[in-house]
């Protein structure tokens, strides 16, 4: 999940938002998962709903990328313009069964097929949408990422120089189909896969509507946003949780008035989930923390309880102020201090001593972003902080992730004693409501 402000557009996002939300249908129930839930019933607006249609993925960054699909190809001028991008003229049709490899130069788009490697088609146009034409699906593939299908179409986006950002475009309920499936174990109780579809859903829902913070994609498709795998990660599990739960949301507000909210979610919260206020500056009834004593029993060795990390003072600096450039002006940091401490037991903002004799606050949860690394994890900001002179010693660590939300192990736990899928997000929601979107 990402740190992101809530822009000025906010509130016109999510007056929309609104409209849409509290149009509300009857609640669908798979099964006997979802009985009776209270829910809004105002209808107003539900003509609203056909907004919700696509969602956009940023893939990738590159200077060079191949794609293919089995049927036509049409590739169309794409305007980008606030908020979205729409596409006008098509620009060529080509060929199923081929590979073309597609690059920028000098403002052009220059696309190589593989047979016919002389005869480049060149598309003018600062950014192209690339669209199968007969089964919705297109691979692609860059030098570092080996073929992959997805659903949708392809936008690419100039940037200066020859470098180009790759965004998959598609229908929101298709995106859900590689998101569940890349968040959660595909061997998990169905309820858990039904608690991560609505939440998965939710959270880019407000990602499309309240948080335009880039106006050519809406996520990025790893746990920045959500992960997501495209079609090669789909399993049958999970498309059937996010099918029996299509539409659905988690809101919160008065009846009629519901609002979306970003419905955080993390791996492992270490028994008590963190308030949102801490990490994402959020502050909502269903992100405020609740105990969590399910994930103890299920969660992988070295994750519920991690082991003692240490770092030395001089590359901690380094790595902090490699991430947070505007606290170079510190020198080396020598010392941090805790601010506070959440009810949780997490630390939530510290404050940096520098050489140079100024100061500087953080937050916890960015501090633990700018020194963790893959050789010395710090899983969260649940750790007991102590200092040999040389090094930080990040001991007693709890937990995997930020925390905020859901707890998905946890929720797996409560699914193998019998709980269902709206008892799991009462349990981490509290005072959310389940309602049908669209
Ligand atoms: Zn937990």
């Amino acid at each position: 999940m990402t740190l992101k402000y809530i822009p000025k557009y906010y509130w016109i996002a999510a007056s929309v938002l609104l409209a849409v939300v509290v149009a509300l249908v009857s609640c669908y129930l798979p099964e006997s998962d979802l009985p009776g839930y209270p829910h809004a019933t105002n209808k107003n607006a539900l003509g609203n709903a056909k907004l919700i249609t696509n969602v956009r993925i940023l893939l990738d960054t590159t200077e060079s990328v191949d794609f293919y699909s089995s049927g036509l190809l049409e590739i169309r001028q794409l305007e980008s313009r606030w908020p979205n991008a729409r596409t006008s003229a098509v620009l060529a049709t080509l060929p199923g069964g081929v590979t073309y490899k597609i690059k920028n130069s000098a403002g052009q788009w220059i696309i190589a097929d593989s047979h016919k490697p002389q005869s480049n088609i060149i598309a003018h146009s600062q950014h192209i949408e690339i669209s199968p034409l007969s089964d919705n699906t297109i691979s692609y593939s860059t030098a570092n990422r080996k073929r992959s299908a997805y659903r949708g179409s392809m936008r690419l986006f100039a940037k200066a120089g020859p470098k180009f950002y790759v965004v998959n475009a598609l229908d929101m309920e298709d995106y859900l189909l590689g998101v569940v499936s890349s968040e959660s174990y595909s061997s998990w109780n169905m309820p858990t896969l039904r608690a991560q579809a609505i939440i998965a859903r939710t959270y880019a829902l407000y990602q499309r509507f309240c948080d335009n913070a880039h106006y050519k994609w809406d996520m990025q498709a790893t746990q920045a946003s959500q992960a997501y795998g495209g079609i090669a990660k789909e399993t049958s599990r999970a498309s059937q949780a996010v099918r029996e739960t299509a539409g659905i949301v988690l809101a919160f507000g008065e009846p009629g008035q519901e609002k979306l909210f970003p419905t955080y979610y993390s791996a492992i919260c270490g028994g008590h989930t963190q308030d949102a206020s801490a990490v994402f500056n959020e502050n909502l009834t269903p992100l405020k923390g609740v105990p969590c004593p399910y994930c103890k029993s299920i969660a992988p060795a070295g994750r519920y309880q991690w082991k003692t990390v240490s770092i030395s003072k001089k590359v901690a600096s380094q790595r902090i102020i490699q991430r947070y450039p505007s606290l170079a002006g510190l020198g080396q940091i020598n010392q941090i201090e805790i601010e506070s401490i959440a009810n949780s037991g997490r630390l939530e903002s510290v404050k940096l001593y520098g050489s140079t004799g100024r100061t500087a606050n953080l937050k916890a949860s960015e501090l633990r972003l700018a020194i963790t690394t893959a050789e010395n994890p710090v899983l969260s900001s649940w750790y007991k902080l102590t200092d040999d002179g040389k090094n930080w010693i990040f001991s007693n660590g709890r937990g995997w992730g930020h925390g905020v939300g859901l707890c998905q192990w946890g929720s797996q736990q409560m699914a193998i004693m019998g709980k269902n899928s709206v008892q799991i997000l009462n349990h981490y929601y509290p005072e959310a409501t389940l309602i049908k979107a669209y």
